[in-house]
């Protein structure tokens, strides 16, 4: 029964709990056999970073960086900062650091710190690890909430490699199951006055013309980022975004081509997908190839899966010129979505197994059994001390075991085990090695 305590969860986190937590598990198993068939190697980043790093890399006019970071000062107990830096630098006294919003910024960090840039080309790196941003919870969003990333850096941008990159995503979903997937393509060009930026400015136009019509939000971002406005939900506003003009008419030769190439590479690899104009992103270092996954269940925050070309990000926090694409993949959702298939399959996990031991000599036989039933891969309950046999079984069927073992002094007089079957009462009495060959049996 829940009770209310003194301490809870701060609004926007959780406790995962088991059984739950066994779905995330095989979540991440399935996320790192996935990727490691395609070649990604694991980043662990630190949880904070300098401020400065995400201002730079997520872009300070976003409302990740401007309204929704974590962000602290370190401690002025911390060694102090050099004479005459005006600015301290990272983890220096009175610095200003930040919980990680994403991990983009600091897997790129991390590639020009390490000087990545001289390893065999790309570098293709993923992570998985909590993120937070200080955003309005609800179903599907969270202030801490959890990502799986992958990002691939250096060498060409290859239409190949984006294909590869959004082919590893759909197989991991494939892997999982994940019901109602869909995959959304779009190129976004690149910052030039003839492709993305011309696109810019023929919007910004257009949406001058109709700006009566529009919300309060559409109508500032005329101004600051008039590619938000396609992202709007407003019903209201939907038939006037589909009579904008659109990016496809807008992007160079270079640029054609190349999501041209990608969808190809996707059809060879019989990945399906749809184009959607509307599909965005708003920083200039984004250039072509933009994806968004979405899945069933989910309700409005049904997007588990955003990613994207980035070639001028590493350059960007000093590092060089450096092709770049990644994703990010919301487990929550992921899990969410999940959930509520799994309910209905039979419980994975290992063969459960209660020991019901009763006198001193079945303790002992107890424990050697459960030490090599345990190494055999069995999940084991041992109860620390003796107890009746029917407290027992009541015990183990409320664990939801599968089998009670039954070791009284007879048993071990014999030298049997007295196996019952907990879901339908059904017994018998096995040597030790008949004991094994029936377990591995019920392991299947
Ligand atoms: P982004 O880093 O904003 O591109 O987000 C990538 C993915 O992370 C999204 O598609 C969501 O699935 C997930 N995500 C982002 N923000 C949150 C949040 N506050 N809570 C849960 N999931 C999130």
């Amino acid at each position: 029964m829940a009770g209310k305590s003194k301490f809870q969860a701060i609004r926007g986190t959780r406790d995962l709990l088991p059984p739950a937590t066994a779905l995330w598990n095989r979540v991440e198993e399935t996320a790192r056999a996935v990727f490691l068939t395609f070649g990604f190697g694991e980043i662990r980043p630190p949880i904070f970073e300098s401020t400065e790093l995400f201002a730079r890399a997520v872009g300070g006019e976003t409302d990740i960086v401007s309204k929704e970071m974590y962000t602290f000062s370190e401690q002025m107990d911390a060694p102090p900062a050099s004479p005459g830096a005006d600015t301290p630098a990272a983890g220096v006294a009175g610095s200003s650091l930040s919980l990680r919003p994403e991990a983009t910024a600091s897997v790129c960090r991390a590639y020009i710190e390490h000087g990545m840039a001289q390893l065999p080309q790309p570098v293709k790196l993923y992570y998985l690890g909590p993120m937070f941003r200080r955003e309005r919870p609800q179903k599907g969003r969270y202030r801490q909430f959890y990502q799986i990333g992958a990002e691939v850096l250096g060498g060409s941008d290859a239409p190949a490699i984006d294909a590869e990159v959004i082919e590893m995503v759909m197989e991991f979903f494939g892997r999982l199951e994940l019901p109602g997937v869909q995959l959304d393509i779009n190129s976004i060009g690149h910052a030039a006055p003839n492709c993305r930026r011309g696109y810019v400015a023929a919007l910004r136009s257009a949406l001058e013309k109709v700006k009566d019509q529009l919300g309060a939000d559409s109508q500032r971002r005329i101004e600051t980022n008039p590619l938000r406005v396609l992202d709007s939900k407003l019903a209201h506003e939907q038939p006037i975004i589909q009579a904008l003009p659109r990016i496809s008419d807008h992007l160079c030769d270079d640029c054609k081509a190349h999501y041209a190439a990608v969808e190809r590479e996707l059809e060879l690899r019989g990945v399906p997908y749809q184009e959607n104009w509307r599909l965005v992103r708003g920083l200039d270092y984004y250039m072509r190839t933009t994806f968004e996954i979405t899945a069933a269940g989910l309700g409005s925050q049904n997007a588990v899966c955003g990613g994207g070309r980035y070639d001028g990000l590493v350059e960007l926090l000093g590092g060089p010129p450096t092709k770049g694409i990644g994703f990010a993949i919301g487990e929550d959702r992921l899990i969410l979505s999940l959930e509520a298939r799994e309910r209905s399959l039979a419980p994975a996990g290992p063969v459960s197994v209660y020991i019901a031991w009763m006198g001193e000599r079945a303790q002992s036989a107890a424990q050697r059994a459960a030490k090599t039933l345990r190494a055999a891969g069995f999940s084991v309950e041992l109860p620390p001390a003796e107890q009746k046999l029917g407290k027992a079984l009541e015990r183990a069927s409320k664990l939801n075991s599968r089998y009670a073992l039954i070791l009284g002094d007879n048993e071990v007089a014999d030298g049997l085990w007295t196996v019952k079957t907990l879901a339908d009462g059904s017994q018998q009495k096995l040597t030790e090695p008949e004991l094994r060959d029936f377990l591995g049996r019920a392991r299947g």
